[in-house]
């Protein structure tokens, strides 16, 4: 499969591109749609994470901030930042204090831009759990200097993604996902969807409002309060309810 997709490069773009028009109730098949995720995902690799920070009040706090922005504070990671999931985690050596934060992810399944909240929806179809990873010390340093923290969040595979299920096989209500992490068979962080302080659905009008959103492109929503260490030998899963979706270890 790999083989002929990169074979057939040299119509690839064209073809990805045009297939990135596609309105959603256009005749398309389920195979074109996955033809064109694996075109982004696998040979250009050019969709972009967005990332919202500070989005569950509980969390907040236990970064030391009392008060919740008033509008989503949105961040990204480049697409070298990806790490599919199954794969191992290696600890850059830039930080003594890797965390964990586990996010729900998103992913963007239509064309848009400055979509309006009420229509959010129809941009995603699919969701799972993954894990932006932080080295906090770096983190805290660049912050307390007050510069852009880009390098402490958006390094190589600093961005776990599981695999993606359809809503309606989780419940059908993004706002009310049960998700957790667990390392080494003990659960150390939980949360749920309705804590939001920024609905997916807000989040996507607002980030819209500055970056085309494109298919394939993922949108972490934040993390809850419990954020932590990882270390090497960790072995990280993560649930949306009692489905396990993802599964990294940690080298
Ligand atoms: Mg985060």
């Amino acid at each position: 499969m790999l083989y002929n997709l990169v074979s057939a490069s040299s119509n690839f773009r064209l073809m990805s591109n045009a297939a990135l028009f596609l309105p959603m109730d256009s005749d398309a098949t389920a195979e074109d749609f996955h033809f064109v995720f694996l075109a982004r995902y696998v040979y250009f690799c050019d969709m972009k994470i967005i990332l919202v920070g500070m989005n569950y009040a509980l969390h907040n706090k236990e970064m030391g901030r009392e008060t919740n922005n008033s509008e989503p504070i949105v961040f990204m990671k480049p697409d070298t930042a990806f790490l599919k999931n199954g794969r191992p985690f290696f600890i850059p050596d830039f930080t003594e204090e890797l965390q964990y934060e586990t996010e729900i992810i998103v992913r963007i399944e239509r064309l848009g831009k400055n979509i309006e909240e009420r229509f959010a929806g129809r941009y995603y179809n699919h969701a799972t759990v993954g894990i932006d990873f932080t080295a906090r010390d770096l983190q805290r340093q660049l912050r307390s200097e007050g510069m852009p923290w880009e390098i402490s969040k958006s390094f190589d595979y600093s961005a776990a993604v599981g695999d993606f299920v359809r809503l309606d096989e989780i419940g059908g209500e993004i706002q009310n996902l049960s998700f957790r992490l667990d390392i080494n068979g003990h659960t150390v962080q939980s949360g749920n969807t309705a804590d939001m302080t920024f609905s997916v659905n807000s989040i996507i009008a607002y980030a819209s409002r500055f970056f085309t959103l494109r298919m394939g492109d993922l949108i972490f929503t934040g993390t809850p309060a419990g954020v932590g260490p990882v270390k090497k030998g960790d072995s990280l899963e993560g649930y949306i309810g009692d489905r396990k979706l993802l599964d990294i270890k940690i080298k």
